[in-house]
């Protein structure tokens, strides 16, 4: 539609962030632009309508998505956080990098057999939504899918993922 083109417009490219030879993908101006936020939101969530009974968001930027959607959707919301940040971590998967590896950590404040759409911002080598998969699945949560604001086609996350309903707003 022409709005989701104008909310694409508003996605910055910034080259070499935070690294040289990254084209780093800046969705912050186009959360700051009511219109376009509200229709994202509801782009990212519309394949799994119905279908969720929280949406689990991955830190940071996931969170901010994750925020709007629990509350568009009138779902809870589980915070899957980097390690050490929360106080009772029920499960944690750690994943590998391109230099050493990340732990994700979350509370166990998902009923079991809970259905869950997992949200984040950026999809690039998959590394992270693969982890995240797992670790609802630890608590005991149903993944239903998977759902992002941006996917790097050529990082071939998709694969990595694993998800058949992996849904994806913008591509490159
Ligand atoms: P992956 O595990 O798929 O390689 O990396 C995905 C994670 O890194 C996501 O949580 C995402 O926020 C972050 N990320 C990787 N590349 C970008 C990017 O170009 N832009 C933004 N906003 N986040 C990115």
């Amino acid at each position: 539609s022409a709005e989701l083109d104008r909310a694409l417009s508003l996605i910055r490219s910034i080259p070499d962030y935070p690294q040289p030879g990254v084209l780093f993908r800046d969705i912050t101006p186009l959360l700051a632009d009511a219109a376009a936020l509200t229709t994202t939101i509801d782009a990212l969530i519309a394949p799994f309508r119905g279908e969720f009974d929280y949406v689990a968001g991955i830190e940071a930027r996931g969170f901010l998505l994750a925020g709007a959607a629990a509350t568009y959707a009138n779902v809870g919301l589980i915070p899957i956080r980097k390690a050490g940040k929360l106080p009772r971590p029920a499960a944690a998967v750690s994943y590998a990098l391109e230099y050493g590896t990340a732990t994700i950590e979350a509370h166990d404040d998902i009923p079991n057999g809970a259905t869950v759409l997992l949200i984040d911002d950026v999809l690039a080598t998959g590394g992270t939504l693969g982890a995240a998969h797992d670790l609802v699945s630890q608590l005991g949560g149903s993944v239903v899918g998977t759902a992002v604001l941006f996917e790097i086609d050529e990082l071939g996350g998709r694969e990595a993922v694993g998800d058949p309903r992996l849904h994806a707003v913008f591509h490159s």
